[in-house]
């Protein structure tokens, strides 16, 4: 589904990215990994439009994407996960979700019968796609909770719920269990299993947090030094060599 082809970014003559390739096949959970500084966050970003490669192409579906912009992305499905804004902390967890760009209540509402009351309908069905969402998510009873109040785990269920409020196809995920306890923690891997399964979403995702890789990913992808170093189930990236040499050697 997406494959990003010799990739490098460099920052001054630094190179963060320096000729990564990386596939994520279409109903995959793949799991990106590497020691700090590796190039991971760059090379997610160059693919999610944050950042413009200094060379190298990213396709998806065989349509070239490089370099569009994170918007134009969107609407074709490819979303980034990104912190909730500082302005939307006081907004209600409910708000969050119903204020996505793009977000659609339903077919139904096109139809031109509907009209008239087209726009409270329409807010009235975002509402209802918020509160479903929050229920797969299993945090509806914090629905009118300030999104500022939330825990950091909580944050990330917010943020994975931003990616159902629009037809997601793969999604792009940095470290969203980062400072998450293990309970919110096995919530989260849960939601991603349940979206991949039930929703068929491909998911990327970095993450240090190796029992939670192996639990949920395959293929996984380790770079280190801007390159990629090794690609595997989980449990052979685990007795590579280099992959271990990597981590020690940091
Ligand atoms: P990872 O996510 O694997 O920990 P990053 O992709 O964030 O690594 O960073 C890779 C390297 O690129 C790091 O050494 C980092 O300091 C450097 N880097 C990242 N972003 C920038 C930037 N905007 N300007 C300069 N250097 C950067
Ligand atoms: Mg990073």
């Amino acid at each position: 589904m997406i494959i990003a082809s010799e990739v490098h970014k460099h920052f001054g003559g630094f190179r963060a990215v320096d000729g990564a390739s990386i596939e994520i096949a279409d109903g995959s959970i793949t799991g990106l990994i590497g020691p700090n500084g590796a190039g991971k966050s760059t090379i997610f970003n160059v693919i999610a439009g944050v950042l413009k490669p200094t060379s190298g192409k990213v396709t998806m579906d065989g349509e070239d994407i490089t370099g569009l912009p994170p918007h134009e992305l969107f609407h074709k499905g490819l979303l980034r996960t990104f912190q909730i804004a500082h302005e939307f902390s006081s907004m209600t967890v409910r708000e969050n979700l119903m204020m996505v760009p793009g977000a659609q209540a339903g077919e139904n509402l096109l139809n031109a019968w509907f009209r008239r009351s087209q726009i409270a309908t329409e807010e009235a069905a975002l509402k209802r796609k918020a509160d479903e969402v929050l229920e797969f998510l299993t945090i509806d009873h914090l629905a009118d909770e300030k999104a500022g109040n939330l825990s950091g785990g909580q944050k990330k269920l917010l943020e994975l719920g931003r990616t159902m409020m629009v037809d997601a196809k793969v999604v792009f995920l940095d470290e969203v269990g980062a400072g998450v306890n293990r309970t919110l923690l096995n919530t989260i891997g849960d939601a991603i299993v349940r979206l991949n399964k039930e929703r068929g979403y491909t998911f990327c995702l970095i993450e240090h947090d190796m029992d939670f890789i192996a639990r949920l990913c395959d293929p996984v992808i380790v770079m280190a030094e801007g390159k990629v170093l090794a690609k595997g189930k989980a449990d052979e990236i685990m007795q590579n060599d280099a992959v271990i040499e990597a981590y020690l050697g940091t």
